[in-house]
């Protein structure tokens, strides 16, 4: 059993004294390294994903953050947050760094740390080490008076940066001419968007806008049947993993589930399939949870008969199907947190979190399906040298990397979330 944290494995893989293997050398340097780069996320599950134009891009970080140790950076890290007391809440995704998470007041999946944030109106400033959604999305639920704050700019995700408000709209139009704008004989609306919380705070204000929802990978299904009690169909962005896996299992067939590319006419599908349409999927995806396929659970059970294989809702259908079972985050922690005999799990989710249920449950075999250590590039971006830098910032009164959304966006962005929450309470 390693208890190295990812970054150590990596660390270790690079030197040759480990005989694992990542999927790139360079997660080794400083994400500061690749923060300027035009065309990519940098190294790590992303990397062939292309990043959009007008993308955040992160500053220079400063050589005395650049060039100090690890140990020099936490020791810095643990002096500002005492100074700063309780003017600071730092959160951290599951996906994070274990080197960012010790730091992290709260740990989480993205709507559990922004609702973190809400039960603490007296921090005036609430640091989000997650990616850029999640800080827009912690900006739209907490008080006007808080900023929040993401320690690298450069942090996106490219699942949310594959739909961007632009091309859902052109798909809305498009759809709307082949559907209409008038409901049916029960009231149903022609088409329901439903927005994962993977997205833009625009997208999620497009989908307040509209009768729309957002929904998490909790509660997928529930979401669902909410839009179903609404519309004839549905329109889901941006993970056509997380919608198809959902509402196969809610009884809707592939055939009814057409792709809809982005930016091109009528998402290349024909009006013919688009009439028998029940959830018309964007065509994005998670490259983590991409990575995972059945070989590697082929592969697990026969290594480890009687293992218990569990995959994100994000993961492929196929890998979804060969499962023992799938759920969000939070579902995967609790399984692990609620067995009571010693398991093996062979888990399919980010590494960061895998390695760290590995480390906090001896008594079980915990191990990641995909061999291969290759962590959410965008996740990656924040490292110990930017808590540093923004929380010493705030400490000398400045706010740098604040998250902002603009006002009517939120507005709107919030009655989706709203929707969200009254079709069940997380
Ligand atoms: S794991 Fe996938 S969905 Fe999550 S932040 Fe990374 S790229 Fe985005």
């Amino acid at each position: 059993m390693t208890t190295a944290s990812v970054n150590e494995r990596i660390q270790l893989i690079v030197t040759g004294k480990s005989s694992e293997s990542t999927c790139s050398p360079s997660l080794a340097k400083g994400p500061w390294e690749f923060d300027g780069g035009p065309t990519a996320y940098g190294p790590g599950a992303s990397s062939e994903d292309v990043i959009p134009t007008g993308s955040p891009r992160q500053g220079a970080l400063p050589d005395s953050y650049k060039n100090a140790s690890d140990e020099e950076l936490h020791d810095r890290i643990r002096k500002a947050k005492e100074t700063l007391g309780s003017k600071v809440v730092i959160l951290g995704h599951f996906y994070q760094r274990d080197e960012i998470v010790q730091h992290a007041d709260y740990l989480g999946d993205s709507f559990q740390l922004a609702n973190a944030a809400k039960a603490h109106p007296e921090a005036e400033a609430i640091v989000f080490c997650g990616v850029h959604f999640m800080a827009e999305t912690a900006d739209i639920l907490s008080a006007p008076n808080q900023s929040v704050i993401l320690p690298n700019l450069a942090a996106g995700c490219s699942m949310a940066d594959m739909a961007d408000i632009d091309s859902v709209t052109q798909c809305w139009e498009e759809l709307t001419e082949l559907y209409g704008s008038e409901p049916d004989a029960q009231g149903r609306a022609p088409i329901i968007p439903v927005t994962y919380m993977n997205s833009s705070a625009a997208l999620k204000a497009f989908c307040g806008e509209h009768g729309g929802i957002v929904c998490t990978s909790s509660n997928a299904a529930v979401v669902l049947k909410w839009a179903f009690e609404r519309g004839q169909r549905v329109l889901f962005f941006p993970d056509q993993h997380l919608g198809r896996n959902t509402a196969k299992a809610m009884g809707v067939t592939l055939e009814q589930m057409p792709l809809w590319h982005g930016r091109k006419q009528m998402g290349s599908n024909t009006s013919e399939a688009l009439q028998d349409a029940k959830v018309i999927l964007w065509n994005g995806f998670c490259s983590v949870h991409k990575r995972f396929n059945v070989g590697q659970i082929e592969k697990a059970r026969v290594d480890f008969p009687g293992v218990r294989v569990i995959v994100h809702p994000e993961c492929p259908m196929e890998v979804v199907d060969a499962a023992d079972e799938n759920g969000s985050t939070d579902y995967i922690r609790k399984a692990v947190e609620g067995a009571t005999e010693p398991t093996t799990f062979a888990i399919g989710t980010e590494v960061n979190m895998v390695q760290r249920l590995a480390a906090q449950h001896p008594e079980h075999n915990i191990f990641c399906l995909d061999p291969v250590v290759c962590p959410c590039s965008t996740m990656y971006r924040i490292h110990p040298g930017y808590l540093a830098w923004v929380l010493e910032n705030l400490v000398e009164g400045k706010v740098v990397n604040q998250i902002s959304v603009d006002a009517a966006v939120a507005t709107n962005a919030k009655i989706a979330l709203e929707r969200m929450l009254a079709a069940k309470p997380l």
